[in-house]
């Protein structure tokens, strides 16, 4: 892909606090407590790629990049997060 295709695919892109805007400020929230703040500050600017393509009932997992070609390579991590309230309005807030 060429440059000018990212920067293309990017505008293109809706960001993450207009598609889940509800689901973004909690992710921050929550981001903020693992004491990740430049993740938290930057997490409602993060492109919406759209939604994992598994097929698993479960998964409400979502893409804020381009699907990695092969493994996510050195420098990925994962940040278990604790939400603090698990009733209905937060569990319909991260439900697609
Ligand atoms: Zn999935």
């Amino acid at each position: 892909m060429t440059a000018e295709g990212e920067l293309t695919s990017e505008l293109v892109r809706p960001q993450l606090s207009e598609v889940l805007p509800d689901f973004a400020e909690e992710l921050a929230r929550l981001l903020r407590a693992e004491g990740e703040h430049q993740l938290a500050d930057d997490i409602g600017a993060q492109r919406f790629y759209g939604w994992c393509t598994c097929t698993d009932d479960f998964c409400q997992s979502f893409r804020t990049a381009p699907e990695p070609n092969g493994a996510y390579g050195p420098g990925h991590r994962s940040i278990p997060l604790l939400p603090e309230r698990h009733d209905q309005s937060s569990m319909s807030s991260m439900a697609r």
